[in-house]
């Protein structure tokens, strides 16, 4: 009886510790659960400074809407970051919109949301959401340039897609993984970094997971990006 009630009282304790252990409570990222594969490749490049400074120019055309967007997919990994490691005052990585495409050449990171994937600067190579990442000559480290657009061309290489909105704000979330330093998975799709999206499989944008924040942890350690 006595051993019965022990186990009953380890069981409880540790449904209560379940409930309380970070990983549940998460609100920005999400346990990865699909393990085809086990690690995010990343890039060669890293961030170096205290806070990383983007900043968000849309051409005329293109509706607030996206604009928002891409600041929440900034402040999506700013938030999972702090989370994930327990660490509220660092990843400062922020965005805010500026008015002409000149004001984005002070930033960190260069957003430009275009109407259209015909407006890339390496259109026709590029008919989807993409990121350049350079090492300026000067001593401000890294140049980092994201190019989103409401209207991009289908792997087929003819049909025209206008993306729903959690399709957009999925490719604001890929190419801001990308910024910080993440590469694809080999999986073709089903994962966050995955090198395509698909939104007619997909119903909704897919979670930052403990995969992408395990693989800056191990670039960056657990204090930030400096
Ligand atoms: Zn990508």
């Amino acid at each position: 009886m006595y051993r019965k009630l022990s186990l009953f009282a380890l069981a409880a304790f540790l449904v209560m510790a379940f409930n309380f252990s970070p990983a549940l409570a998460a609100k920005y990222y999400a346990a990865q659960n699909d393990f085809t594969e086990t690690s995010v490749q990343v890039a060669r490049y890293n961030w170096a400074q205290d806070s990383i400074e983007g900043c968000v120019y849309k051409e005329n055309g293109v509706e607030n809407s996206y604009y928002v967007w891409t600041k929440l997919a900034v402040q999506k990994w700013r938030q999972a970051l702090r989370e994930y490691t327990g660490n509220q005052e660092a990843w400062s990585f922020t965005a805010r919109y500026v008015r002409s495409e000149a004001a984005l050449e002070s930033c960190d990171v260069k957003f430009y949301i275009y109407d259209t994937y015909k407006d890339f600067p390496d259109y026709p190579a590029r008919t989807g959401a993409y990121t350049s990442v350079t090492f300026n000559e000067g001593e401000s480290g890294l140049d980092a340039r994201v190019y989103l657009a409401p209207l991009v061309l289908h792997g087929d290489g003819k049909t025209e897609i206008d993306l729903p909105t959690y399709a957009f704000r999925n490719s604001a979330v890929h190419e801001a993984g990308h910024v910080l330093g993440l590469g694809h998975m080999q999986s073709k799709k089903g994962y966050l970094m995955s090198p395509q999206f698909d939104f007619w499989e997909a119903k909704d944008q897919l979670p930052i997971t403990t995969l992408e924040l395990d693989a800056l942890v191990d670039v960056y350690g657990t204090d930030g990006f400096d």
